[in-house]
């Protein structure tokens, strides 16, 4: 049974207030918040045997090592990957998709295309943007519905020979719509063309298993999952990662160095140049154990009750409006009354002691598609509540008043 107190009491920042008032987080979207478990991790780590890892004989850098490579396997079973050294740990979602963007370069030609898709975070449009700058390669764009869905039929027709990458996030962050990823990679492979995932906003939700999705590269950032900031992983297939020259130069990504020719190291070391985020990549794997604790098909369970909630009390204001109303969604909604700037609406639930995220979420086409400046996105994790979300809509509800 899914006992949110419980739950809560696990995480020491919802004891706090803000302007006097009790803390109602509702930026999960943009990070989430940390248990106990992996603070406990990251003091540990500091008080007991911080030291730099793979290279040092003497007790602590052991220690720090076996815990990093225990944190890599943890991380590879969770996304049930076949080969622990498929998971590079990168700084997040941002750095995994550049790593690959910036390794494409050498593999396309001028007239290539690529796909992405128009529910993208700009991380995931950008570096795209200049690989084709770079290449000569083609940017195509899946188009998006009203809904927030993306025209699968229109993706089908852009697929042909000259497909080389197609890129998707699993979940939109601005509008928590769940994309067929299963079919986009599937019709993608029939064509010859690689896939990369962005599953920052998926992971805090879904278990994905690479493997059975048979994707090319997924990556994901730790802070979206209850672990600290400033790490990620990028998970490759063997033969993906061994065809992709080194991101960058440095100690750790080398097998022998001279000044004539150098040969890199294998994988997962190739791609991870210098000193790692070597407590942030143990803090990940506390987080993964952490989350796998309470259970993700508890966590989906509960998210989506939370979901259902909110959409149909937020629904009751008069001239509220919610973007993103496909029925496979994470537990987001990005609203806006009537024509009041999301950013005054957020100022005020700030003031309430309620924090949301305005603006355009790193994802100004879908601002463009709907013709607004942005929304207010309010996302919640398993440790919110129902009673959390009528303060929500209390907040909202004065702050109309006031703004109209
Ligand atoms: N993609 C999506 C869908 C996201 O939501 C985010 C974070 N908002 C990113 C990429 C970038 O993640 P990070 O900032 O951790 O690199």
């Amino acid at each position: 049974m899914f006992n949110v107190d419980k739950i809560r009491e696990d995480f020491p920042i919802l004891k706090r207030t803000v302007h006097g008032k009790p803390l109602v987080y509702f930026d999960n979207a943009a990070t989430s918040q940390t248990p106990q478990i992996v603070i406990d991790t990251i003091v540990d780590y500091y008080s007991n045997y911080n030291s730099n890892i793979h290279r040092g004989v003497h007790t602590l850098s052991q220690e720090a090592t076996d815990k990093y490579e225990e944190a890599r396997i943890k991380i590879q079973k969770h996304f049930n990957a076949k080969e622990a050294y498929e998971i590079i740990l990168t700084s997040g979602t941002t750095h995994s998709i550049n790593m690959v963007a910036s390794g494409f370069a050498s593999l396309l030609n001028k007239g290539d295309e690529i796909i992405v898709s128009a529910l993208e975070h700009h991380s995931n449009i950008v570096p795209w943007q200049m690989l084709c700058e770079k290449t000569g390669a083609i940017l195509k764009v899946i188009p998006m519905t009203d809904e927030g869905s993306l025209d699968m039929k229109t993706y089908h027709n852009l697929l042909n020979d000259k497909t080389k990458l197609v890129f998707s996030n699993h979940v939109s962050n601005a509008l928590g719509t769940v994309n067929p990823i299963e079919e986009i990679i599937a019709a993608a492979h029939k064509v010859g063309a690689a896939v990369l995932i962005d599953g920052a906003q998926a992971t805090p939700h879904i278990k994905p298993d690479v493997q059975a999705l048979n994707v090319d590269f997924y990556v994901a950032s730790a802070h979206k999952l209850c672990g600290p900031t400033g790490v990620g992983l990028l998970y490759g297939k063997q033969e993906w990662l061994e065809k992709l020259p080194p991101y960058q130069g440095g100690g750790e990504m080398i097998a022998t160095v001279s000044f004539e020719k150098t040969t890199y190291a294998g994988l997962p070391h190739k791609f991870e140049a210098g000193t790692p985020n070597i407590c942030g990549g143990i803090a990940f794997g506390a987080a993964i154990d952490y989350m796998n604790s309470v259970g993700f098909d508890a966590i989906a369970n509960y998210e989506n009750e939370l979901l259902e909630y909110g959409t149909s009390e937020l629904l009751k204001i008069d001239g509220l409006k919610i973007y993103g109303t496909s029925a496979e969604k994470t537990a987001v909604i990005s609203f806006n009354v009537n024509d009041i700037h999301p950013y005054d609406i957020g100022a005020i639930l700030d003031k309430l002691g309620i924090a949301v995220r305005t603006g355009h979420h790193c994802a100004q086409p879908i601002m463009d598609f709907y013709k607004i400046p942005g929304t207010i996105r309010a996302s919640f994790s398993f440790y919110n509540t129902k009673e959390e979300i009528d303060i929500l809509v209390q907040g909202v509800k004065r702050a109309t008043m006031m703004l109209s």
